[in-house]
């Protein structure tokens, strides 16, 4: 990606959203696991689609069942959320969604599109699937598996290389612990929860909307936590690190805590979202992508 593709042009307002606390987001992720992460994983979100789950692979747990203090992010008093700077960012169009309206959902037509916007709202194609997705050549939970998990789109994978190994240098660990999700895989853990709990049930991310998709996100723990996808894990060393450099290698921490009521999703420490440049901008200005995305004027 080209460098200084955005740059700050223009001042406009941005109002904040009030936060209310949710108890009941979905996630994209997998709930905390205690086992043994080097054990055999059963039914994860990877591709190795066990049938036989039962507390298994939910991907998409109610933040009550992972984390009391999920209920009170208002809490943290030293998160609270700054007014930001107003402004408007400059994005040539491709890195912008393109939509259509297919039986009333908002369908993304450039998928492939590093900045791609995916959430409750814009989904991604039934049928895309990225077609440069590789394995980073990083530490997993699981161990080396050639599974749809461990797999990311290339650039972000290259970029994960360079996080996790500028993590290493500081005796910093880190282990991926979920990438790629196919959209067949989002379907059938929806279709799972709905007949659990209903067709009302809001724990599993519809199919279409999870970034995991797109192959530029990545769920990532350490030992401390035991590999576990936690909210603790902000107060790790290591869950630390990641938030404060994630953005010099192209991520962002995608569902910031307090802004639930914005992203649709709970605070998620462990979910890395590649967007290349544009993270440094986004890390800097507090902003997540629902805001990021208000604030662009295309170009
Ligand atoms: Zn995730």
């Amino acid at each position: 990606m080209k460098k200084n593709l955005w740059c700050i042009v223009a001042v406009s307002a941005l109002v904040l959203s009030s936060c209310s606390p949710y108890s009941q987001q979905p996630s994209h992720d997998e709930p905390e696991r205690e086992e043994n992460p080097d054990s055999q994983i059963s039914g994860t979100d990877g591709s190795s689609d066990n049938e036989t789950e039962q507390g298994d692979p939910i991907d998409e747990a109610p933040l009550s069942d992972h984390e009391p203090d999920a209920e009170h992010p208002s809490d943290d008093e030293d998160q609270d959320e700054q007014p930001h700077d107003d402004t408007t960012i400059s994005l040539p169009s491709e890195y912008m969604n393109q939509i259509e309206e297919v039986d009333g959902q908002a369908i993304i037509q450039n998928p492939d599109n590093i900045l791609a916007f995916v959430n409750h709202d814009y989904l991604l194609p039934s049928d895309y699937i990225p077609d440069d997705l590789v394995i980073p050549d990083v530490k997993f939970s699981y161990g080396y598996q050639d599974t749809d998990k461990s797999y990311m789109r290339e650039e972000a994978a290259a970029a994960l290389e360079g996080l996790f190994g500028a993590a290493q240098e500081e005796g910093i660990e880190l282990a991926a612990v979920s990438g790629y999700r196919s959209y067949d895989r989002q379907e059938e853990l929806y279709e799972q929860a709905i007949s659990r709990s209903g067709p009302e049930q809001e724990f599993v991310a519809k199919p279409g909307s999870s970034e995991h998709q797109s192959g530029l996100a990545m769920d990532v723990s350490s030992s401390s936590v035991n590999y576990g996808l936690v909210q603790e894990y902000e107060n790790t060393k290591e869950g630390q690190w990641l938030a404060e450099h994630a953005h010099h290698f192209g991520f962002i921490i995608r569902y910031q805590k307090d802004k639930e009521d914005i992203t649709g999703y709970g605070y998620e420490p462990w979910h890395i979202r590649y967007v290349g440049e544009s993270a440094i901008e986004i890390y800097e200005s507090q902003l997540v992508l629902e805001e990021f995305f208000d604030l662009v004027e295309e170009v």
